[in-house]
């Protein structure tokens, strides 16, 4: 069917949409793709959909390719199966909970697991059924605390969502690798670049995680890469871990007053003057502190609590990478948000002593840790090892201890990645120095293991007839961002530039002019191009000016313009390519194959 203009549900927008920040997001609702419904809710008018489903037909062929099979659940679910794996408790604040009338809990689905897991518990019992890997492509719903740039953030967005089901390790290894390949075929026919890298599993489990990141600087994850092939979330990176120290002869810690030194740029000059360094040694510098920070933690049950981080004093500290890494020692497993600790966090504990705050067991001083002083969680960077001196914090305003060393005078409860990476760091597998960038998560591959179908105990009798617990895999792909990132990655000033992959259509039409001949050759000609097998969309609208058609055209990102215009009294058309720019004059009645190779070229 060809689109004609005059009858189709759009209407193009000169000005931006004021809530909009990135380009992607102003250009689709400007070009009439999409509508805000609601802040992170969209609603999909015509082009816009047209879009999508072929995003979702790319997925669906590849997913049928590694022979994973669709099924469609609700997005409505009864709180007892999230229940089960703690996730209704997990979630927070970023599950949509709702009642039935009878008071009956309920959920708008943020994702998948545990429906997947019941599903073939359900139906399959031997190792015979498997491996077994299904997927859905449907609406997902979080409340994202910032919903962000349209599409890109949304609270509620669609994600094509699979599971994997084995009977052991080597089978999941085995159904991870197709999704893996599976997913760089599809990001390849979308025509979106994307990087595979390392990734920390977050409030999901389970082990082996990769993110795809499409790379662009409005992407909200930074990731890292090495000249040797090191690629990973910022969140994952793992810190080369310096050697050990042999203390047995470090000299003993000692408190000095260092007034007026909250910080650590003060403390480094005050710590020059006051305890010079041996030439040999060089000055102090930033590197031999210890600073120690307060963060709040918020749990997934809404409660608060403090943890104190101690990190080298050049290295700021990456709540994002806290956020990521922090999960093994909360009370309470799921999503959390973690900030610096305000006025009431500190007001509440009035043993931390304000900028000069230090770890220590043996100073005689109420030092952090010390018996009798409000015990708080103490974690490290991986920096902090045994042996290691440092000067930091002596819990008492205007003094600093020098020479605490790490295993001798202080401990922690644990070791958490939490300081910035920086671009120059050495990469974990010796790569080579790091670079960093920024990118948006297109996908996210998870080797859940056996954590769900524990849970949920989804076991199935192996060859031996013995009860095992089937290894589990989850894998999304963000199908609305999809369509948001290829916009963003797609566009000039004048509108969208779709890839002939996603493109609403293959050609649009344009009628310009008011000659009756030009809008019969015009019709002719779409009906011509659709005939061919192409989609078309045709700008036969009577009373609108050429300027207005060619600036629509250009909105809506078509990659081919076919003008019907003055060239027709001479027997031509022009055809434009929209991504190039490049113009041609063609006899019109070689017009429809031209645009049949131009679609099948590329
Ligand atoms: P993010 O870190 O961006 O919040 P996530 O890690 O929470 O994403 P997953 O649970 O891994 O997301 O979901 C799988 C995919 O779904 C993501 O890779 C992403 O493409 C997409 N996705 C997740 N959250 C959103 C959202 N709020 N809006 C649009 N797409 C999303
Ligand atoms: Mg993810």
């Amino acid at each position: 069917m060809v689109l004609r203009l005059s009858k189709l549900f759009l209407r193009t927008l000169r000005e931006d949409p004021a809530d909009a920040e990135v380009a992607s997001h102003r250009l689709l609702v400007r070009a009439g793709y999409i509508r805000r419904a609601a802040p992170g809710i969209y609603t999909w008018l015509p082009l816009g959909l047209s879009v999508l489903r072929k995003v979702e037909q790319i997925i669906r062929e590849e997913m049928a390719a590694i022979g994973a099979q669709e099924v469609h659940f609700p997005a409505l679910l009864p709180k007892e199966p999230y229940e089960a794996t703690n996730r209704w408790t997990e979630y927070g604040e970023g599950l949509f909970r709702l009642k039935d009338r009878k008071g009956g809990d309920y959920l708008l689905a943020p994702t998948h697991e545990e429906m997947f897991t019941l599903l073939v518990k359900d139906l399959y019992s031997s190792y015979k059924d498997l491996p077994l890997s299904i997927y859905q492509i449907q609406n997902k719903y979080r409340d994202e605390a910032r919903p962000r740039a349209g599409l890109l953030r949304g609270r509620e967005f669609i994600m094509k969502d699979s599971y994997s089901f084995d009977v052991d390790d080597a089978g999941l290894e085995a159904s991870y690798n197709a999704h893996r390949a599976a997913y760089l075929k599809i990001f390849e026919r979308l025509g979106l670049e994307v990087i595979p890298v390392t990734a920390t599993a977050g409030a999901m489990g389970g082990s082996r995680s990769e993110e795809f990141l499409h790379p662009t600087d409005i992407g909200e994850d930074t990731f890292v890469r090495s000249a040797g092939g090191y690629t990973a979330n910022v969140e994952a990176v793992t810190t080369v871990v310096p050697a050990e120290i042999d203390f047995t002869n470090a000299p003993a810690a000692e408190i000095r007053d260092t007034p007026n030194t909250p910080t650590i740029d003060t403390l480094v000059a005050a710590s020059n003057e006051l305890v010079p360094r041996s030439e040999a040694d060089g000055p102090w510098t930033a590197a031999d502190t210890l600073k120690n920070v307060v963060l709040a933690v918020t749990l997934p049950t809404g409660e608060r609590q403090i943890v104190v981080l101690g990190v080298p004093g050049d290295r700021g500290v990456d709540l994002k990478r806290v956020e990521a890494n922090i999960g093994a020692y909360l009370p309470v497993a799921g999503e959390i948000a973690v900030e610096a600790a305000g006025e009431e966090d500190l007001a509440r504990n009035p043993l931390i002593v304000r900028g000069y705050l230090g770890p220590g067991m043996s100073l005689g001083a109420p030092l952090l840790g010390l018996e009798g002083a409000a015990k708080l969680l103490y974690l490290v960077d991986p920096r902090v090892v045994n042996g290691t001196a440092w000067v930091t914090g002596a819990n008492m305003a205007g003094k600093h201890v020098f020479g605490l060393v790490a295993g001798r005078d202080f401990t922690w409860d644990g070791v958490i990645e939490c300081t910035e990476v920086r671009a120059g760091d050495e990469a974990p597998d010796g790569s080579g120095p790091l670079e960093t960038a920024r990118g948006i998560e297109m996908g996210h591959i998870f080797q859940l293991g056996r954590k769900y179908a524990e849970a949920l105990e989804l076991k199935v009798l192996d060859q031996n007839g013995k009860q095992v617990v089937v290894t589990m895999g989850s894998y999304g792909v963000g199908v609305t961002r999809a369509v948001a990132a290829l916009a963003e990655s797609n566009h000039d000033a004048k509108g969208l530039v779709w890839p002939r992959s996603v493109a609403p259509a293959d050609v649009h039409v344009v009628a310009v002019g008011r000659g009756e001949e030009i809008f019969a050759a015009a019709e002719q000609l779409a009906l011509d191009l659709e005939g061919a097998g192409l989609e078309v969309i045709y700008d036969d609208r009577p009373k609108v000016s050429p300027g207005v058609k060619f600036g629509d055209a250009e909105l809506v990102g078509v990659p081919t313009i076919l003008a019907v215009g003055r060239g027709l009294v001479d027997g031509v058309v022009e055809i434009k390519d929209r991504r190039s720019g490049e113009a041609e004059n063609v006899a019109v009645d070689k017009a429809v194959d031209y645009v049949v190779n131009a679609v099948r070229s590329n």
